[in-house]
């Protein structure tokens, strides 16, 4: 996430000193936690020049909950004090300045080279679940998993060519993935400075799974959930609520900060938004951070109908601001929150990160199935990840984001509460699609949607009503700010 422009590393190191000290000083714990704040906004907010500020206040609101919850985490017992000097280490310290900085070093002023800071990897297609609309159960019948030599392959390779050492692991269900005798939690124990965020149906995790992680110490797992037990039990199947239920108390006994993963569709939008659903899971449950997606039409039985509606999502865009500045809660709605990321973060941008599924097929997001390379041809031919780093597909949609938003002066930013060229911006993307020929569908649904005219007028008209509906939103409470 790019909180602030320029990397400060000293200022940034100073704070996470500080930070690093609260699970020890329990009398001063609070002294602490405030006084690492007041320095959060200096730098965040009022140090930040051409920026928009009700962004960087958004930002920093981030970062305080993440803070504050931690405080709240270590007093209930349920974040361990190994654990959490572990995610200092690696996560403040390596991923997040180290990282940074490095990458801001290497770039320098050359204008064309990028530096992703992380990937998303789906090792496995195989997944005990077999919920509607899944991406991972798209391609028919096929189970089909990446070598574990190939992924050690990728860590590795990521944090030599560009520092990164931050990767997201998606499925497929990723706790079943088992190749060569070894599965993620051997991935994290091989590399110990770099930090793991497992998407995961949550019903592997068992007692033993929990204090694995803990001891590891830099695994997070991000449990899918679609509401409360009626909501998830309908998508997901009978049972698995409280099978979730379980695995958060499991990881609560362990210490280990876990995560929700939530899809938005027209059916489950206003539940997960909600109040009730917030406290349950973040003060009840002690959740520690939430990623909210709307849902795609992409994946199994592809439908525009389930997609929340413009009215819908701007309604959740007002309810998020609110968990995140007022609630104090880290919930993160993705799209509507644009502005903590300066826009789109697909194909590799600085800062940005591209998707690596179970066949080895790159993509430049996990939301547009279609891919030009393979990285299992690639290491065939002797190349690196740079190679698809600099296709001209990625380049393609990098020189969109570029147009667009990222990394424009504030004043000339398009508006990024609506930042996605597939979703937002469906014709950019369908134009990109259709000049590459080398680029083929991901799996049969993708096949399916780039062939079928209804769908893309479909996304068009919605884009469109989006555009009048949310533009005006973008101008009083965005743009007129700079
Ligand atoms: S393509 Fe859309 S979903 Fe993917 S990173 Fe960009 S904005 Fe996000």
């Amino acid at each position: 996430m790019l909180i602030t422009k320029g990397m400060k590393k000293d200022a940034w190191s100073k704070i996470i000193d500080i930070v690093a000290q609260i699970a020890d000083k329990r009398p001063v714990m609070r002294f602490l936690v405030k006084k690492a704040e007041d320095k959060l906004w200096k730098d965040i907010v009022e140090e930040e020049n051409d920026s928009i500020r009700p962004a960087q206040e958004l930002k920093h609101a981030f970062v305080r909950n993440l803070l504050e919850t931690t405080e709240k985490h270590l007093i209930r017992g349920i974040l361990s004090k190994d654990v959490f000097h572990r995610m200092v280490k690696v996560f403040a310290r390596n991923v997040f300045v180290k990282d940074i900085s490095e990458r801001d070093i290497l770039k320098g002023d050359r204008k064309d080279e990028v530096y992703p800071s992380f990937l998303v990897l789906s090792p496995t297609q195989l997944c005990n679940l077999r919920c509607p609309g899944c991406y991972a159960s798209s391609a028919g019948n096929t189970r089909s998993s990446l070598p574990y030599s190939i992924v050690n392959r990728i860590i590795k390779e990521k944090v030599d060519l560009w520092h990164s050492r931050f990767t997201v692991i998606s499925g497929g269900e990723p706790f079943l993935w088992k190749m060569e005798g070894k599965g993620i939690i051997d991935l994290a124990r091989e590399h110990d400075d770099n930090f793991f965020m497992v998407y995961t149906n949550g019903t592997p995790i068992s007692q033993d799974l929990a204090w694995q992680m803990a001891d590891v110490g830099n695994i997070t797992p991000a449990v899918s959930v679609e509401g409360f037990e009626e909501k998830t039990d309908l998508r997901r199947g009978k049972g698995v609520f409280k099978r979730i239920m379980e695995a958060f108390q499991y990881l609560r006994e362990a210490g280990v900060p876990f995560g929700i993963s939530v899809q938005a569709d027209r059916d489950n939008w206003d539940e997960v938004t909600s109040k009730e659903f917030l406290s349950f899971y973040f003060d009840e449950q002690g959740t520690f951070y939430g990623l909210l997606f709307q849902y795609m039409p992409i994946g199994r039985s592809y439908t525009l109908e389930q997609m929340v509606t413009p009215e819908q999502r701007l309604e959740m865009f007002k309810r998020n601001v609110w968990a995140v500045k007022e609630g104090g809660y880290n919930y993160i709605d993705f799209w509507n929150q644009g502005v903590m990321t300066d826009g789109c973060l697909a194909a590799g941008r600085m800062g940005g990160y591209f998707y690596i599924d179970w066949n080895g097929n790159v993509m430049p997001c996990v939301f547009i199935p279609y891919h030009q390379d393979n990285i299992l041809q690639v290491y065939e031919r002797g190349g690196t990840l740079n190679d698809v780093l600099y296709s001209s597909y990625f380049k393609e949609i990098r020189k969109w984001q570029s147009g667009y938003a990222y990394g424009k002066p504030a004043l000339e930013k398009d508006n990024l509460i609506l930042p996605c060229p597939i979703r937002d911006h469906h014709e950019a993307i369908n134009a990109i699609l259709h000049n590459h020929y080398r680029i083929k569908p991901s799996d049969e649904a993708a096949k399916e949607a780039i062939e079928d005219k209804t769908y893309h007028e479909g996304l068009i008209g919605y884009d469109q009503l989006l555009k009048e509906l949310i533009d005006p939103v973008w101008q009083t409470e965005y743009k007129n700010t700079v």
